[in-house]
């Protein structure tokens, strides 16, 4: 038997559940169509407003794994022939110019290295170049490559154009201290299982004035227009993801306890300190402006990404691997949900994995803790 009690969830979603959270998702069913549902959703819809420090009503929860929401936003805000900008810089930025490609958008890809976070002045440019562009699809942090990337110096560029600017923010929003609205950002993706820290099945879809104007109504289950009449009411058009919803009450509760302020804070700490540590281990990041939602190691020389992860599987940690062409040559270990201590084992965990290849410099563990504590 081994010396731990079960596998601790350091990958970048799904992410552990809180307790808080564990306990409401496990109570009995209650109807939707019932004054009880409906107050806890109107409850849920106050708190998010709070965390996204915006009085606008212009979000819907959809019952759906994050990249429902993305297709929602390719289907709700953009018309057939419409021409956007994609950002490609990972996995998920692949998945934006697919989705725009199959709903027949023009699609141009703005191919960023993968690891790399992209230049405003390309994306610039390149509106100069397409002043009939529609649409930037982007991710604020590429959980794929760990990388960040500046959207609130993109939406420079796009607010005073009739361009929108879409982000992916399933790996931010929860994470981040994010104010889309005086950003200038107009449509933001939030998802369930990542750091709302909640089981997978929801999301969440934020929209500003001048995404509303140009709702196309083109959606069917995924439809932005008829979700939000219905959800500022505190009804949802379809069943929604009942438990989720309550779950997801809870969740933004635990969030705004601490604050935004103080969310962003504590994942920038345990950033920091992982940073530290990676160097003291010899380990390199793979980006070079993390995002603070996780950390992305390339392997020493040696050893590999995808054996480091299962001789930390064998010791109770697991983490990701790369996706798509990282695959294999890279790994990452989440900080979502986590906190100051528990980042101190799964660290540990990849200290004794690197001692027992011979491959262990200094302590990681050590220099995580005297980063941490500055
Ligand atoms: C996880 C993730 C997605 C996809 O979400 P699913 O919930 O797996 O559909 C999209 N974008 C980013 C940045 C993600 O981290």
């Amino acid at each position: 038997m081994k010396p731990f009690k079960g596998e601790r969830v350091f990958t970048p979603g799904p992410v552990e559940i809180p307790d808080r959270i564990r306990e409401v998702l496990g109570r009995q069913i209650i109807h939707h169509r019932t004054p009880e549902f409906t107050e806890a959703f109107l409850e849920t819809r106050e708190l998010f407003k709070r965390l996204v420090d915006c009085d606008s009503e212009n979000f819907v929860f959809f019952s759906s794994s994050g990249t429902g929401a993305m297709e929602a936003c390719v289907l709700n805000f953009f018309e057939e022939g419409d021409k956007v900008i994609a950002v490609v810089g990972g996995k998920f930025g692949e998945r934006w110019a697919e989705l725009g490609k199959h709903w027949r958008l023009k699609v141009i890809e703005h191919h960023v290295d993968w690891g790399k976070s992209v230049n405003p002045e390309d994306i610039e440019k390149l509106l100069k170049e397409n002043p009939d562009c529609k649409g930037i699809l982007i991710q604020m942090s590429e959980s794929s490559t760990g990388a960040y990337h500046d959207v609130r110096a993109i939406a420079e560029l796009t607010k005073d154009r009739d361009t929108l600017l879409v982000v992916d923010a399933i790996t931010a929003l929860g994470v981040y201290d994010m104010k889309p609205h005086s950003w200038g950002l107009d449509v933001v993706v939030g998802g369930s299982q990542k750091a709302f820290m909640l089981t997978p099945g929801l999301s969440m879809l934020w929209f500003s004035e001048k995404a509303k104007d140009k709702l196309t109504g083109r959606a069917y289950y995924f439809n932005v227009g008829n979700e939000l009449k219905k959800q500022v009411e505190g009804q949802t058009a379809w069943t929604p993801a009942i438990s989720l919803i309550l779950a997801l009450r809870e969740a933004l509760r635990i969030l705004l306890e601490t604050g935004m302020e103080g969310v962003e804070n504590r994942y920038r700490t345990i950033s920091r300190g992982m940073a530290k540590a990676s160097e003291s281990l010899g380990l390199r990041l793979l980006p070079e402006n993390p995002s603070i939602s996780l950390t992305t190691l390339l392997p020493p020389e040696g050893l590999s990404a995808d054996e480091i992860r299962k001789a930390m599987l064998s010791e109770g940690v697991r983490v990701a691997g790369g996706q798509g062409k990282l695959k294999g040559k890279i790994f990452r270990i989440s900080h979502m949900g986590m906190d100051v201590n528990d980042m101190v084992v799964a660290l540990s965990v990849l200290e004794r994995v690197l001692r027992a290849k011979g491959l262990k410099k200094e302590s990681g563990v050590e220099a995580f803790l005297e980063e941490v504590s500055r």
